[in-house]
């Protein structure tokens, strides 16, 4: 007997009949319900904070500014002042930061303050000195002056008991300067969220090293790694193990000793030599995600000795897409921050495409003169459109035709931490 071929399907790209595609939304919240935070709170001095997620709302121990002061360097008064010229006596002394006027500014009468001073009793307002004449022992302007001018309310930025920053925050730089002026000293964080990273294959390879025939240098791993460590999280790097069930046994061992959760990339199919979706189903507690989102499928969800594993694709371009799009909300919630989406722009498409319904579907683009462009090619292996990219266009999961000029959902980069 001879062996057949099966007959060619002009569809190859169809979805298969008959199968549940789950929508990426779906899929998302799934993942959003079924994960929690699961690391330990610790108290840490601000100075250390950075990038770390805070465990509590941090609560404002002091206003900011504590007292009312002067924006500008200039002379304070009561205010405010009418249309037309005035003249002031000044009083005598002067109000600087740090250095307050202990006496009462008299009304009708003027005293010599800088920026950052508390305003004196007796003074609401500051006119810039550019704005006025000094003479001897007096000031003369014009008005009019609105009461309040170049003067900063007490608390008007932040009131002590006012929450200064919330719970699930990742601090930022800014955040530091925040929590230092509103009196804060230290603040309750979670542990970093430990990533396991592990790549299968018997073709990989360590990069800088000697590929023969048939192998390829392993690209996913350094590129996990380095997107944990920009999500804040710390990567553990778990090498990379062969297409051998055993060895990818004892490494996921290893990987949920280590880690709170792991990434693994390919062998996450159902083929012969996809092991990870295989093991993941041994351990009973597998999920087949089929997701209908390009590039991306499929993924294995699954939890080995109590720890996630994300079964990412081994296409470089589908792992870290599908890295963005499921395992960072699901790592960040892990980590307690709170689910995240990453923040988008609708800006015009300087590409056409026609796009199929029944999937989402994340191109690599780049914004230039105010337009999103798209990589010339969607092919999943091609890591330089990746490094190319600044960032994705998310296409619905509806069918569309994308004309140049059309709006399209641009999500930059660092809109995903990266
Ligand atoms: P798999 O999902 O294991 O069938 O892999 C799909 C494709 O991704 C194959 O062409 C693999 O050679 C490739 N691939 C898998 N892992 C990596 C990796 N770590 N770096 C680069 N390419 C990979
Ligand atoms: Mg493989």
């Amino acid at each position: 007997m001879t062996l057949k071929p099966p007959p060619l399907r002009n569809d190859c790209f169809a979805l298969p009949a008959g199968v549940e595609w789950t929508p990426v939304d779906q899929a998302l919240a799934q993942l959003r319900a079924r994960l929690g935070a699961v690391t330990a709170v610790q108290e840490v001095p601000v100075a250390e904070a950075l990038g770390r997620v805070l465990a509590k709302d941090v609560i404002a121990r002091r206003s900011n500014p504590p007292q009312a002061n002067s924006a500008v360097d200039g002379y304070g008064f009561a205010g405010a002042v009418e249309e037309g010229a005035h003249v002031l006596p000044l009083v005598d002394g002067r109000a600087a930061a740090g250095v307050p006027f202990g006496g009462v500014v008299p009304a009708g009468q003027a005293i010599r303050i800088l920026t950052g001073a508390a305003l004196p009793e007796g003074v609401d307002t500051v006119i810039l000195e550019e704005d006025v004449t000094v003479g001897e022992g007096q000031i003369a302007f014009r008005g009019p002056l609105k009461r309040g001018a170049n003067a900063r309310r007490a608390g008007e930025d932040v009131a002590e008991g006012d929450v200064a920053l919330p719970q699930g925050r990742q601090v930022t730089p800014a955040d530091l300067a925040l929590l230092a002026a509103v009196g804060v000293g230290t603040v309750p964080v979670r542990a970093p969220l430990r990533v396991a990273v592990v790549s299968t294959g018997d073709e990989l390879v360590e990069p800088g090293q000697v590929a023969g025939p048939g192998q390829i240098f392993d690209a996913n791993r350094v590129m996990l790694l380095a997107m944990i460590g920009r999500f804040g999280f710390t990567p553990v790097d778990m090498g990379r193990v062969g297409d051998d069930r055993a060895a990818l046994r004892a490494r996921l061992d290893q990987a949920a000793e280590q880690a709170d959760v792991i990434l693994t990339s390919g062998g996450a199919s159902a083929g012969d030599e996809d092991h990870v979706s295989a093991l993941l189903r041994e351990a009973g507690a597998m999920q087949e995600w089929r997701v209908a989102i390009k590039p991306g499928r499929p993924l294995a969800l699954g939890l080995w000795n109590g720890a996630p594993v994300f079964g990412l694709p081994g296409n470089p371009v589908a792992a870290m897409v599908c890295t963005l799009v499921f395992a960072r909300p699901a790592l960040c919630q892990m980590a307690g921050m709170g689910w995240q989406e990453p923040v988008g722009f609708d800006v015009p498409a300087a590409f056409e495409k026609r796009k199929k319904p029944g999937r989402r579907e994340y191109l690599r683009a780049r914004m230039r003169d105010g337009r999103a462009e798209v990589f010339a090619s969607e092919g999943s292996g091609r890591i330089s459109g990746l490094s190319w990219a600044e960032g994705l266009v998310e296409i619905g999961d509806g069918e569309r035709h994308i004309r140049p000029g059309d709006p399209v959902r641009f999500l930059p980069y660092g809109s995903f931490g990266l």
